[in-house]
């Protein structure tokens, strides 16, 4: 059973949310928007760029925000990249073949991660 978690936008096994500990309110739905995975802005483009020739309806969110990213350089920023859940594991494949990274929870690309 896929649990979501409606403030980080995360599907997770399990009873609590890998990123903010909380209890899962509910389960995960086909419209629910999913994390999929965090990317410097350029990789971000580039991923955009692949979700759509696929026909893939996705968002993307600046990691630091407007400010920050002026501050670092907006090549610097990261990008979250969102997909509904219905089209998560097709996505999920793409980020798969283009950084050739597993993705196996929904993308938890973290490397600080790893145990
Ligand atoms: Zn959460």
């Amino acid at each position: 059973m896929k649990m979501y978690c409606e403030k980080c936008h995360r599907v997770f096994e399990g009873e609590k949310c890998p990123d903010c500990r909380k209890k899962a309110k509910r389960e995960v739905e086909p419209d629910d928007v999913c994390l999929l995975t965090e990317k410097p802005q350029i990789w971000a483009d580039m991923l955009s760029d692949v979700l759509e020739q696929n026909g893939i309806p996705f968002y993307t969110k600046g990691v630091f925000g407007a400010g920050l990213a002026i501050k670092i350089g907006p090549m610097n920023e990261r990008f979250k990249v969102f997909v509904m859940y219905r089209d998560l594991e097709r996505a999920g494949d793409i980020v798969d073949e283009l950084f050739n990274t597993p993705v196996e929870n929904g993308g938890d690309d973290d490397p600080d991660d790893e145990e």
